[in-house]
């Protein structure tokens, strides 16, 4: 073991997160402070170390081969394992399945970074990210190899295992990243030289925003021994069926729970939000959708009203934030005649009109501190009083509220009633980004595809392959709402005669497409993909064996292709320059140079 080395730090490392490990914000803020973010390097050392051989069928990285799988062949894999073996014993396999890759790859860091500690220890959370596992978010980690200490604390976006787990049994009871765990406890065991076992202390696949893994050497956790079970092969025989399974499946989506019209997808962390819709559908508890603008929270409300018993009453639909804030009250709750100038008659509200049905409150954290204080009051007394009247009428009518901001912190800085937050914080239920359900995207694409090609009675019914990579990849500040929008456009967009949408039909309003993506470069190395290049029309090809073949100077080939274009345009220079993509006066300035 080499020393904890170069930046001056005698006992030990550590690296931790503005505030540390307790207080991290609900939101995304990066945790690692930029200076240390800086000192990790990106991951070019490592991809520099993968090679693609297709010509001899393997995949390698440094000295180890490696193999692509399919998430769907794992889900299946587990699906199997898990009925034929139970539980507990499939956990164990795949536990140590993953042990044994972060064994590998711990060894791999030590060649990679070999003058210092801190950073060859990042290499298992980015190998972790490049083999495709899962994107890990460091929160804190200590470490001295002098002593042994070792605290390790991790966010887990987007892990390949939820995604398997949820495909082959849908919502879990507890946490599911097994094989994950498996392989932060071999990475650091091996790094450390000490055993350290890493616990999931919040999975996605449990109903968690995201998955957290905390790392701790052995002796420092309570009651370690189930946990080591998994790890030992010689304890493999006590895992078999007959044990207790302590993970249960709630069970994928049966026939009847599809998804109704409307609501698509099929991703991990759509079906968690669908599946807690379900739950929470017959019930009258309040429920607060959570997610960015445009993730289709209304959608998810009216969904939630329709499978409801209330689904033959109202859904009555309000956007706080649309409307001024000191005509909400009286939006809300009513108003009596004469109780402010210009209120020339007494009107109900959107309670009193939502009655025996839903209200659905979007963009809850908008409203002033007076209009939460009488939403409190009809969340507790079930009644309103209209503004400038002191009557009381009794309202039964469920309460769905929406937000994309953190109440929890709005609460904190006073602009949010506390009281009011805990009463519509019964039962959240976060929906993802866009960006978090890629699965989805070609599914919503059709979707969206067939209800505009039939509202504008526009012949569109495909994509081309190369437009829908792209919107694969395409980030989506928007979320679902900004793709809607694109496929609108690019359906009215797209020419008539039916043939299928392309990129310039989606992308024409200056999005910025750049793909984070890496491809392969011709010696089998990953290259950084960047903008991919664009790609040359149809034909091209064969035009430049052409004129290669006729050896044309290239001066004379532009005097031709100029000469074409005006000829083409009957001598309007403007429309000529607009064909080859030029100005008028660069156009003039080179077909004048042609004539000499
Ligand atoms: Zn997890």
């Amino acid at each position: 073991m080499s020393r904890a080395s170069s930046s001056g730090s005698e006992r030990g490392w550590r690296i931790t997160g503005p505030g540390g490990a307790q207080s991290i914000p609900p939101t995304s803020v990066p945790l690692v402070p930029p200076e240390v973010a800086a000192q990790v390097p990106d991951i070019g050392d490592l991809s520099a170390r993968l090679r693609f051989c297709p010509k001899d069928g393997r995949i390698w990285l440094d000295d180890q081969r490696m193999l692509l799988i399919h998430v769907a062949a794992l889900a299946n894999l587990r699906r199997e394992l898990v009925s034929a073996l139970g539980t507990p014993a499939a956990r164990a396999l795949l536990t140590r399945m993953g042990y044994e890759s972060g064994v590998k790859d711990a060894e791999l860091a030590r060649r990679v970074r070999p003058n210092d500690d801190r950073l060859a220890f990042f290499v298992g959370p980015q190998l972790h990210a490049l083999e495709g596992a899962v994107h890990v978010e460091p929160v804190r980690v200590e470490a001295d190899p002098e002593t042994g200490h070792f605290y390790g604390e991790f966010i887990w976006h987007s892990s390949c295992e939820v995604d398997a787990h949820m495909a082959a049994f849908g919502l879990s009871a507890e946490p599911v990243c097994w094989m994950q765990l498996g392989y932060a406890t071999g990475y650091t065991t091996a790094f450390m030289h000490r055993p350290i076992l890493y616990r999931e202390v919040e999975c996605r696949a449990a109903g968690s925003r995201r998955c957290r893994i905390v790392g701790k050497p052995v002796p420092e956790w309570d009651d370690p021994g189930q946990d080591l079970l998994y790890l030992q092969s010689g304890e493999f025989a006590a895992l078999m069926k007959d044990t207790p399974v302590p993970v249960t499946a709630l069970g994928a989506l049966g026939e009847g729970e599809r998804p109704p019209p409307g609501l698509v997808g099929i991703s991990s962390g759509f079906l968690a939000a669908y599946q807690l819709l379900l739950k929470v559908a017959r019930t009258n508890a309040t429920v607060l959708f959570l997610g960015e603008t445009g993730v289709g929270k209304e959608m998810f409300a009216r969904t939630l009203h329709g499978l409801s018993s209330r689904a033959d009453g109202p859904f009555v639909a309000v956007n706080c934030a649309a409307i001024p804030e000191n005509l909400i009250e009286a939006e809300l709750f009513g108003v009596e005649r004469g109780a402010f100038t210009g209120a020339v008659a007494s009107r109900p509200g959107r309670f009193e009109r939502a009655q025996g049905g839903t209200i659905f409150l979007d963009e809850i954290g908008t409203l002033n501190l007076a209009a939460q204080g009488k939403l409190l009051r009809v969340l507790q007394e079930r009644e309103v009083e209209r503004v400038g009247g002191t009557e009381t009428r009794k309202v039964d009518v469920r309460v769905v509220a929406a937000t994309n901001v953190d109440l929890r912190a709005e609460t904190q800085r006073g602009a949010f009633r506390e009281d009011l937050f805990f009463r519509l914080n019964v039962f959240p239920v976060r929906i993802p980004p866009l960006r978090e359900r890629r699965e989805d995207i070609p599914l919503l694409v059709r979707h969206f595809l067939l209800k505009f090609s039939e509202r504008h009675g526009r012949p569109v019914t495909a994509v081309t392959d190369r437009a829908m990579d792209r919107l694969v990849d395409y980030a989506f500040p928007g979320n679902v709402r900004e793709l809607e929008n694109l496929v609108e456009r690019a359906v009215i967009l797209a020419p008539d005669c039916g043939a299928p949408i392309d990129l310039g039909h989606l992308f024409a309003n200056g999005e910025e497409v750049h793909a984070p993506f890496f491809g392969l470069g011709g010696d089998g190395t990953l290259i950084d993909g960047g903008k991919p290049p664009p790609e040359p029309p149809a034909g091209t090809g064969a035009v430049i064996d052409e004129i290669l073949s006729r050896e044309l100077p290239l001066e004379d080939l532009e005097t031709m292709v100029i000469d074409a274009a005006v000829e083409r345009a009957g001598g309007n220079l403007a429309e000529a320059a607009r064909m080859l993509g030029l100005t008028r006066p660069q156009l003039a300035y080179r077909y004048r140079k042609g004539r000499g």
